[in-house]
């Protein structure tokens, strides 16, 4: 069986989480994986349906997705998680909890390093603009991650090339 592993991608909203996880999806998929994927957007209307933007909330939609992928990854799965997780210490259980299910190592922490100002200019969602109350980058924090195992630039490189990126990665780990 191969190994499990937990792509977490985390980053500013419209920093670039989804579109490059949806890039990952098929050519990990041409490698003859089935992969999981927990994309915060859609989470919140199921797993994760009522919760808010409050820090409790916030936590609490992460630590969800984290069991789930732990569980994933438990049994030998690739799953791929994109949520703007903004706190470190959140972000820093849900590796531990992964990595206690499939091994030291099964969870990999990619920062999607967007710049703000670059996703305000995108405002994919509109929410910059809305003045969204709770918005991570303006009235809420994100906290970057110290050590990622990935980090990801996407203004200087393509959707593509960072997906390759990705995929180097595991190919070089041994994961796929
Ligand atoms: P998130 O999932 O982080 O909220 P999305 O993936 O939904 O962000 O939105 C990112 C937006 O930025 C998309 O409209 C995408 O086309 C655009 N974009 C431009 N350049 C890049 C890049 N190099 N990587 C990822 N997204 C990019």
């Amino acid at each position: 069986m191969s190994a499990g592993a937990c792509l977490w991608f985390t980053g500013l909203s419209g920093s670039g989480k989804t579109t490059t996880a949806e890039a990952l999806l098929p050519m990990l998929e041409q490698r003859g994986r089935t992969v999981t994927m927990l994309d915060g957007d859609v989470v919140r209307t199921h797993l994760s349906r009522g919760l808010g933007f409050s820090r409790e909330d916030r936590d609490e939609n992460v630590r969800r997705v984290g069991y789930v992928a732990a569980e994933i990854v438990r049994h030998g799965g690739l799953v791929v998680c994109a949520l703007v997780s903004p706190y470190r210490a959140t972000r820093d259980e849900v590796r531990a909890m992964v990595d206690a299910a499939g091994g030291p190592g099964s969870f990999i922490e990619i920062h999607v390093d967007t710049p703000l100002e670059e996703v305000i200019a995108r405002d994919v969602k509109g929410l910059y603009a809305a003045g969204t109350k709770q918005m991570t980058g303006l009235s809420d924090p994100y906290e970057p991650p110290l050590t990622p195992e990935l980090t990801l630039e996407t203004v200087e490189r393509t959707v593509a090339q960072n997906a390759q990126q990705v995929l180097d990665y595991l190919v070089g780990r041994g994961l796929l």
